[in-house]
């Protein structure tokens, strides 16, 4: 059987960055990746400007002996018309741009108006108080390279460069579908013998975490022509992810269903627990994740497979999740046949960053995964690893607040 490194490299070696396409700035998403690298089409700020209301002048025109004659007032966004005479001075407001001449100025606080003259109470350096044209970038300065993932200090870069249109990678069009004969929709009533659709929700939700608003193709039963039709609803997107039907038993008709639609497969079963009957291959371009049915196979397998695969499409350099080493909290059992991976919360106690495995370990608990920050990987045959040892752990997400 494959381990995990294995097929996590087949997934990354099959599936490639969807094409870029030309957003508005209004229209691109935090997260999501450049396309390409963007230069500033203006200097910012444009011109030098002051960064406090008081007045400007030349630093070469002060003089004890002479007051400055106030000649004038700038606002922000206004302009004085013409260049400053030598001994003269003008009111001048933040962010307003400073008069042809001028280079200096001093706040009002450190400044006294006397009729029309000014008198300064301090002597300023030459340049104080002005934002030079161009500090932060000049035009046809590179500001940001292909490859970042946008978020708001990216909008506020483009927008004061000018730029209103970028290539970025799109977020992927996902379809998912859940099979068993078991299963019925939330909204419906519970028979006996069945089980509500909760992995939909559940993956709906992480796929919210990347931005993506799938495609819920409900529930096909386990019958090879209820599957093939709601597969075939699924073949328009960018990934199709499935739940259920993989295992060995008579019922698992995921995969013929599949093959009957021109399946390719790469890989079916992986070394790991929860998550082994985890299928993978692809139909044309679209890659196909057939996770199994437990929830918490389901989860384990969307985070190990799924989540880069749709990084990938999504133009991430690397998609794999950071792995950061954390404190173990408590002891956890030692390794068995099948690499495992283990839920758990990221808890900070006496500056350490602590590991918290989920108190129950059986695949299908769903209350393991709420709330969780990582996973756990333990290796084939490893020894019991005690409370305190140093452990890495795959990065979920960080916690940033009490809520979390
Ligand atoms: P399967 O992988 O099809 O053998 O399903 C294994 C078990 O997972 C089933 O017996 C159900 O209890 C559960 N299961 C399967 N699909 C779902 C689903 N969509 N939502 C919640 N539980 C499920
Ligand atoms: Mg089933």
């Amino acid at each position: 059987m494959l381990a995990y490194s294995e097929a996590i490299a087949k997934v990354l070696e099959t599936i490639w960055s969807l094409p870029p396409v030309e957003e508005s700035l209004q229209e691109v998403r935090c997260g999501q990746i450049l396309a390409e690298t963007v230069h500033a089409r203006y200097d910012l700020p444009p011109a030098a400007t002051s960064t406090m209301d008081g007045f400007a002048f030349a630093h070469s025109s002060l003089n004890e002996q002479t007051p400055l004659q106030i000649a004038g007032f700038v606002p922000a966004g206004g302009d004085f018309k013409r260049p400053l005479d030598v001994a003269e001075t003008v009111r001048i407001m933040t962010g307003a741009p400073l008069p042809e001449g001028c280079d200096t100025v001093v706040p009002l606080e450190k400044a006294e108006q006397q009729n029309n003259e000014l008198k300064l109470t301090t002597v300023p350096d030459l340049g104080d108080y002005v934002r030079q044209c161009g500090e932060d970038f000049r035009q046809a300065d590179q500001i940001l390279a292909a490859g970042i993932k946008f978020d708001p200090g990216a909008a506020g870069l483009l927008s004061a460069a000018g730029i209103s249109r970028l290539k970025v990678y799109p977020r992927p069009k996902v379809a998912i579908l859940s099979t068993g004969d078991e299963l019925v929709s939330l909204d419906e009533a519970l028979p006996s013998g069945k089980i509500i659709n909760s992995n939909i929700y559940m993956l709906a939700a992480r796929l919210q975490e990347e931005g993506i608003e799938p495609l819920l193709l409900g529930i096909a039963g386990d019958c090879i022509e209820s599957l093939e039709s709601k597969l075939k609803q699924g073949l328009a997107s960018d990934l199709l992810i499935t739940t259920g039907g993989v295992s060995v038993g008579d019922r698992d008709l995921l995969r013929s269903a599949l093959e009957n639609l021109g399946f390719s497969e790469v890989f079916w079963k992986v070394a790991i627990n929860p998550g082994k009957p985890v299928l993978f291959g692809t139909i044309g371009t679209l890659p196909i994740f057939g996770l199994p049915g437990n929830p918490g196979a389901t989860a384990t397998a969307f985070e190990l497979f799924v989540r880069p695969a749709l990084r990938r499409l999504a133009g991430f350099c690397n998609p794999l999740a950071l792995r950061i080493k954390v404190q173990l909290a408590d002891s956890v059992t030692g390794g068995k046949k099948r690499q495992r991976f283990l839920w758990g919360q990221l808890r900070v106690a006496s500056e350490n960053l602590q590991f918290h495995p989920a108190k129950r370990r059986r695949s299908g608990q769903l209350h393991d995964l709420l709330g969780a920050h990582a996973l756990l990987p333990i290796a084939i045959d490893s020894p019991t690893l005690p409370a305190g040892s140093e452990v890495e752990v795959i990065l979920l997400r960080l916690p940033d607040s009490q809520n979390d």
